[in-house]
């Protein structure tokens, strides 16, 4: 750290405190050479998750957009008041806990499938059709009617989240997750 008066290195620090977060430390350093005084910042850098679109792009994670979009899609459903948060937490979890830094965004979005489906298959319906682009009438009866087709092999008593969990029909495609990536996905 060189003093920013003289350039020299030999400084040292007199004083040094946490701020309010606890994540931040400031140090008051004073030059050897010139007793000039200034301040440092330390902080904990966060391990960076970064999502691939699939134009390319890169873009932070950002758990809250996530959050944003199942919330969405949950919109007068019946679940349990914070149940978008509770599921882009898992995801975000899920993702940290690979120990990866990079996720493809198709991974994302078929992890938030995977629990709206499990969820309530209104919302699933309405975030498939939109981070999937249904570009007509027939793709979206389809998805509807392979849901219809789990729910017939269900057995009597099995639960709702054992059917989102099966899901043996669900198409795997990468939706976009982002709605500004102005790319449409490819035509099936
Ligand atoms: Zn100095």
């Amino acid at each position: 750290m060189r003093c920013p008066t003289c350039g020299e290195r030999d400084t040292r620090v007199v004083d040094s405190r946490d701020l309010d977060d606890s994540a931040t430390i400031r140090r008051r350093r004073e030059c050897n050479v010139c007793q000039s005084r200034f301040t440092t910042y330390e902080r904990i850098e966060s391990a960076r998750l970064t999502v691939v679109k699939r134009n390319g792009d890169r873009e932070e994670f950002d758990g809250q957009k996530l959050a944003a979009g199942l919330d969405k899609a949950l919109t007068r459903r019946p679940v349990p008041a914070g149940a978008a948060d509770q599921a882009a937490d898992e995801i975000e979890a899920t993702l940290r806990g690979q120990g990866i830094n990079e996720v493809p965004s198709s991974r994302v979005g078929e992890m938030a499938m995977d629990r709206l489906r499990a969820l309530d298959q209104i919302a699933y319906v309405r975030f498939v059709s939109v981070y999937q682009s249904f570009e007509d009438i027939e793709q979206l009866k389809r998805e509807v009617d392979s849901l219809f087709a789990q729910r017939s092999d269900r057995a009597p008593g099995q639960t709702e989240l054992a059917l989102g969990l099966a899901a043996p029909n669900a198409r795997r495609t990468a939706p976009v997750l982002s709605s500004n990536s102005g790319k449409r996905p490819p035509r099936r």
